[in-house]
């Protein structure tokens, strides 16, 4: 949930729309001690593959690739910059998670059928249990999103429930 992804190169309004539920459950998620961890696109102008595909967005440095001001990033948080669509792809989010004593991962964000997907792709393969918050996850398009949210449920046994599902348990 950064800058270009909400309201800038890559922006849409349905990135809008699961912010109040997102930042309502990061904030349920600090007050009960439940690490919050922003896989964060960080992309090297010129050089990353994927931007080719996709155009310059969320370039290191810059604006476009902060945190959205809602969300409310703190002091607390972990930030794990990625090249790439999973947050597991060259960065130390499995070591940081391990460390962490971490089995399980609440999946967030931008966009169900991308970044989402295959960062659970990595948590269910190096044994982490996925949950999807499916109303604080999204992506382009309804068909997207559906579509986004069902694989992680058939491929990878993602646990289904919405934020407030999560935060009576916590
Ligand atoms: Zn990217």
């Amino acid at each position: 949930m950064l800058n270009d992804f909400v309201t800038g190169a890559l922006g849409c309004e349905r990135g809008r729309a699961i912010v109040p539920q997102t930042a309502k459950l990061l904030r349920g998620a600090r007050r009960a001690g439940i690490p919050v961890v922003f896989c964060n696109d960080a992309h090297l102008k010129g050089i990353d593959h994927e931007l080719a595909l996709w155009g310059d967005h969320a370039i290191a440095g810059t604006e476009g690739a902060e945190v959205i001001p809602e969300l409310e990033l703190c002091a607390e948080d972990y930030v794990v910059p990625k090249r790439r669509y999973s947050g597991f792809f060259h960065t130390d989010l499995d070591l940081l998670l391990k460390e962490l004593g971490v089995d399980t991962v609440i999946m967030t964000g931008l966009h169900a059928h991308m970044c989402v997907r295959h960062t659970s792709a990595d948590a269910y393969q190096l044994g982490y249990k996925v949950i999807a918050a499916t109303d604080a996850m999204d992506s382009f398009t309804e068909e997207d999103y559906k579509y986004g949210v069902k694989y992680l449920k058939e491929v990878y046994g993602a646990e289904l429930a919405t934020v407030d599902e999560l935060l009576a348990r916590f």
